[in-house]
């Protein structure tokens, strides 16, 4: 099988030199082949027509990295078994900042983006959402010196943007990821049509932009360094976050915890928050249940996504600790995505704060050493 597949990319490669536009695309663990523009497009709609989301990686640019998620099933020490029990010690910060939650923020930074005609990442908006996005985030950093906004640059248009708070103490060098994508889609945004993304995904970095904010302004210094990432181009195959997180990878960097927001403010019929429970790491999944029930207090059920459904999964594929919490279950989510309907009258900013409080729970809880 090995020879096959090594052979089969050989093939592959020449292909992709005749023609440059090509992407490997991945539709399962080792189920690859060689795409134009228009076949990833099909493919996407296709796969969201399903009722799935997400669903593939583009691996072009990581041809050589080893998949590590198979690390999930064998039981990496570490991070599983020390998240999962790990005491919960941060009641009175939480209840001083949960008031500070604001739903007229989230609707007015999910209506700002959702006002680009889309947020695609090759348009020339895609990129100038990415650049409001780094200035909000630059913004709530009031000048403070422990935080660094910075631009990730990519091999297409549009950046992702990284917003870090530095930890302090014999811990600083273990980072706690908070992420959610930038990049906004729709049937043929390539040709100009308009791809509003207010659930997917606005949403989730409208929960990222006042979670930072409201961390900031408490004056919270974290032992752990937080970074707080906006993905490009998770529509296209999880690029970005490919990128970021092969790149933390080979740098060795020592991330403890991700956690992803994608899609937060449309409630399904059933009032419950889905747990993804497929390519994420189950005690970390365990530790976010009991975020959910302790400080949260919102109902969740555990679903399943599939295969690359979004950015956590590029993390669990390097190797790291990532969950993903989502808006409802998943036969019940915002019927609207990837098409010119995605917009913020769907939406409930009241129901969308739960998930600014899971998000302060998970920063303030593993950004601290009790
Ligand atoms: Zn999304």
């Amino acid at each position: 099988m090995l020879i096959l597949i090594s052979l089969w990319m050989a093939v592959g490669t020449v292909l992709a030199s005749s023609a440059p536009d090509l992407r490997l695309i991945e539709t399962a663990p080792g189920v690859r082949s060689w795409m134009s523009e228009v076949q990833i497009e099909e493919l996407s709609t296709r796969i969201h027509k399903e009722g799935r989301c997400g669903g593939f990686f583009d691996v072009t640019d990581h041809v050589d990295e080893p998949d590590l998620s198979e690390l999930l099933g064998i039981g990496i020490p570490g991070p599983r078994e020390i998240i999962a029990e790990r005491p919960l010690t941060q009641a009175n910060r939480l209840e001083r900042v949960f008031p500070e939650i604001s739903t007229q923020n989230l609707y007015s930074s999910i209506k700002t983006l959702s006002d680009f005609p889309d947020r695609y990442f090759k348009s020339s908006s895609g990129v100038a959402s990415s650049n409001w996005i780094s200035d909000q985030f630059t913004r709530f950093a009031h000048g403070r010196t422990d935080i660094t906004v910075e631009t990730y640059k990519h091999a297409f248009a549009q950046s992702s943007v990284i917003a870090r708070i530095a930890g302090r103490g014999p811990n600083a060098a273990e980072h706690i990821i908070l992420g959610g994508h930038a990049d906004s889609t729709s049937n043929g945004v390539g040709a100009g049509r308009r791809a509003p993304g207010a659930d997917d995904n606005a949403s989730g970095i409208a929960t990222l932009l006042e979670t930072f904010r409201i961390l900031s302004e408490s004056g919270w210094q974290p032992d752990r360094t937080i970074d707080f990432i906006a993905y490009a181009a998770e529509e296209a195959g999880l690029r970005g976050s490919q990128d970021i997180a092969q790149d933390y990878k080979r740098r060795g960097v020592d991330v403890l915890a991700v956690i992803q927001f994608d899609m937060t403010a449309f409630m399904g019929k059933t009032p419950v928050m889905g747990l993804v429970s497929d390519n994420v790491n189950p005690g970390l999944n365990t530790f976010q249940k009991r975020l959910l029930d302790t400080y949260v207090k919102y109902s969740w059920r555990e679903i399943r996504c599939g295969y690359g459904c979004s950015d956590h999964a590029s993390w669990t594929r390097a190797g790291f600790a990532s969950v993903f919490p989502f808006e409802s279950l998943f036969e019940e989510y915002n019927p609207s995505i990837h098409s010119e309907a995605d917009t913020i009258d769907k939406l409930n900013m009241a129901f969308g704060s739960h998930f600014v409080k899971l998000a302060l729970a998970f920063a303030m809880e593993l950004g601290t050493e009790p």
